[in-house]
C-alpha cells in the first residue's frame, strides 16, 4: 500500500463524552491513539474531518439536534487525540469529510503532489460519517482502508452492519 493518508473522523467532545455520545466511542481511542503516532512517525500524513456546524445546519435541525457547533468546546478533537502542528485539520458541515471542503485537493497535494492513493478511515461513526466519507472517497478513485477497532457507532449492529456495507460497496478493506 502507498501514499497513504489517515482521515480521523468526528473524534469531538460531543460525540465521544457530549450531546451526542455514546459509550463505544471510549474502546476506539487507544487503537487511534496508536495508528496516529506510527503514522506519524512514518511520515503519512493525519487528517481531522471534523465537524463544524452552523446552528442553523440541516443535520442539526432535521435530525441530530445541536452537536459540534463551530467554535465550541464540543466540537473539539477530543485531548487524547489532540492534532500535532503537522497534522491537517479540515472542517466539515455535513457527514463527508469531502462535500464543499478542501480534503480533496489537500489530498491530491500531498507526497509531492503526487497525491495519496490510499485513506485509511477511523473515527465516528462507521454507517454515518465514515460510510458518507469512504463513499466520497470511493467516487474519487481512493483506496480505502477501514481498521475494524479503529472505527464505531451507537449500537453493535450499526456498527457491524456499516462494515459490511463499507466491504460490499465501496470495496474497502477491513
Ligand atoms: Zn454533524
Amino acid at each position: 500500500m502507498s501514499r497513504m493518508a489517515v482521515l480521523v473522523l468526528d473524534m469531538l467532545n460531543d460525540f465521544v463524552t457530549g450531546d451526542l455520545k455514546t459509550k463505544r466511542a471510549a474502546r476506539i481511542i487507544e487503537p487511534i491513539q496508536k495508528l496516529v503516532k506510527a503514522a506519524r512517525a512514518h511520515g503519512v500524513p493525519v487528517i481531522y474531518s471534523n465537524d463544524a456546524h452552523f446552528s442553523n445546519d440541516h443535520e442539526v435541525v432535521k435530525r441530530w439536534g445541536k452537536h459540534a457547533i463551530k467554535g465550541t468546546h464540543g466540537a473539539e478533537v477530543i485531548s487524547e487525540l489532540a492534532p500535532t502542528k503537522k497534522d491537517f485539520v479540515v472542517e466539515k458541515r455535513v457527514y463527508s469529510g469531502f462535500y464543499e471542503t478542501e480534503l480533496d485537493s489537500l489530498l491530491r497535494s500531498l507526497y509531492n503532489g503526487l497525491g495519496v492513493e490510499t485513506v485509511v478511515l477511523v473515527g465516528l461513526h462507521t454507517h454515518i460519517c465514515v460510510r458518507h466519507t469512504a463513499a466520497s472517497a470511493f467516487y474519487r478513485g481512493y483506496k480505502i482502508v477501514v481498521p475494524r477497532d479503529g472505527v464505531q457507532a451507537f449500537t453493535r449492529r450499526d456498527h457491524e452492519e456499516g462494515l459490511r456495507y463499507l466491504k460490499n460497496v465501496y470495496n474497502a478493506e477491513i
